[in-house]
């Protein structure tokens, strides 16, 4: 099967810049979409091809409103074919929001005068985790300002820390980083520790758009920043995820970037990121933004449905940053992770803190401040599979979205039992009675589901381990 588009055997260089935004706009401008077209172009997505940036360049310019649909049910399709029901949980710990950059729409910025600093020392490291997870929760991406402090031993430290902290039936079983571009050397450091995925956020390709919004520190510097996950490659570390900031630019040429980040990765290193993001900006202290490039709700949900057809076999991942009822609706369009019980605040996870949020002492408003337990009742009533699993990380199989994706069964042999396993446990150990009531009926759903599957004896067995206080079980 090709997964990926001719133009991946592009002349891309590891580790040299990528991005020309005459290219991009080309691309843009040569779309010409009609409904036999977009038709083509979702039906070679559904049969698992990667598209090219001329594909999706179609798919952006899309603006009627029947071809939106047909867009938008094509990636709900995709959603269902290729990944099924199941939606990954996890939760960010911001450990650390000094930071000598000056990016003009994040409220850690240096020159916020305001902004309250703080650096987690161990103890309230080890504090922070075990209220996570006290929640239920199993992933973490753990979240830093650029400061010379957080440098690639200090992460690597925290990142055993937070491996070693167990309080009752909790552990942290994957630890995703979202920290500052480092060299190649420093990459492996924390490589070494056992971190899952690195994500660096572009923010914007256009690199004239990109000076303006960066206004010193080492960011201020496109180039190192666009090659920052190359470095990360170089270290051996292949999960990597990439994203946008959407509100700084044009959101079609954005997602046109994000594409080329696509092929640059394929054509040097044979992968293609393990996750996209694709965050809009939010209100934060100082925020200096004109609302020129503003997405609104409904071109959000054209841009996740664009992606998710564009590169299928990427973990897209939502954020709090948006509230419960968009959450709820662009989920069906191809989402794959969703982050709960989110909170901003440096320690705030287990100290109790002013449920208001107060924007000096986090880098944005988030919309979406419901408990964990909460997130997983609603994915409950909509029929999704919450999900805990780490099970590929941990038995080395890396690339778990490009697996589930490429691999014919994947889904069924692993990555169905594994998240029925994990929300067992959940389930066992967190749930209300009222959620681990709904949660059992659609685990015996699922199971039904997956009757085909000549291990359903073996899994049944398993989840009975697990109700008898066995932990961590997987396939
Ligand atoms: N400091 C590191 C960096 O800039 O890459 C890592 C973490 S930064 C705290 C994480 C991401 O938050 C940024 O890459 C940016 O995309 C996003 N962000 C910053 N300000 C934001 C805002 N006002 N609204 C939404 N997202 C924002
Ligand atoms: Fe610092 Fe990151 Fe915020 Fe920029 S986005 S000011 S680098 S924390």
């Amino acid at each position: 099967m090709k997964f990926y588009p001719e133009e991946c055997s592009i002349k891309d260089e590891r580790m040299k810049p990528f991005i020309d935004p005459d290219e991009i706009w080309a691309h843009i401008n040569n779309a010409k979409p009609t409904k036999a077209k977009v038709k083509e172009i979702i039906a070679k997505s559904l049969n698992k091809e990667r598209l090219s940036m001329a594909e999706t360049a179609v798919l952006l310019m899309a603006d009627e409103p029947e071809l939106i649909e047909d867009i938008k049910a094509g990636a709900r399709m995709l959603k269902e074919k290729v990944y099924g029901n199941r939606i990954v949980l996890f939760a960010p710990l911001y450990v650390g929001n000094k930071c000598t950059n000056n990016c003009q729409y994040c409220g850690f910025r240096v020159t916020n005068k305001d902004a309250v600093r703080k650096t987690l020392d161990t103890d309230e490291l080890i504090s922070e985790v075990e209220a996570l997870e006290d929640n239920g929760q199993k992933r973490l991406i753990l979240v830093y300002g650029e400061h010379p402090q957080y440098n690639a031993e200090y992460i690597a430290e925290n990142v055993r820390t937070v491996y070693k902290v167990k309080k009752g039936k909790g552990e942290i079983r994957r630890v995703n980083i979202n920290a500052a571009p480092l060299e190649i050397d420093d990459f492996r450091i924390v490589k070494e520790a056992g971190i899952g995925t690195y994500q660096v956020f572009q923010e914007t390709y256009n690199p004239e758009m990109y000076k303006k919004y960066h206004l010193g520190g080492k960011k201020k510097d496109f180039e190192y920043r666009l090659t920052s996950l190359d470095r990360a490659q170089e270290a051996g570390i292949d999960d990597v995820g990439i994203g946008a900031l959407f509100g700084l630019y044009d959101w079609k040429y954005e997602v046109l970037g994000l594409i080329r980040h696509t092929n640059h990765f394929e054509a040097c290193y044979n992968v293609g990121p393990h996750t996209i993001s694709f965050p809009r900006i939010q209100d934060a202290a100082m925020l200096n933004q004109s609302d020129k490039y503003i997405v609104s709700d409904d071109e959000f949900v054209r841009l996740i449905a664009i992606l998710r057809l564009a590169v299928p076999y990427s973990g897209l991942i939502l954020t709090a940053r948006e509230n419960q009822y968009v959450r709820r609706e662009v989920m069906k369009f191809g989402v794959s992770q969703i982050d709960g019980g989110t909170k901003l605040e440096l320690g705030s996870y287990h100290e109790s803190v002013n449920d208001k949020q107060n924007l000096n002492k986090e880098q944005f408003k988030i919309n979406d401040s419901r408990s964990l337990g909460e997130i997983v009742d609603e994915l409950l009533d909509d029929g999704y599979l919450p999900s805990f699993c780490t099970a590929c990380y941990r038995t080395g199989r890396t690339g778990e979205h490009f697996m589930e994706f490429s691999v014919p069964g994947f889904i069924k042999r692993f990555c169905t039992p594994n998240a029925i396993l994990t929300l067992a446990e959940y389930l066992e150990d967190y749930a209300t009675e009222e959620v681990a009531k709904k949660g059992w009926k659609v685990v015996d759903k699922n199971l039904k589901d997956l009757e085909s599957f000549d291990k359903t004896d073996e899994l049944e067995k398993r989840i009975e381990r697990i109700k008898q206080g066995e932990r961590d079980i997987y396939f």
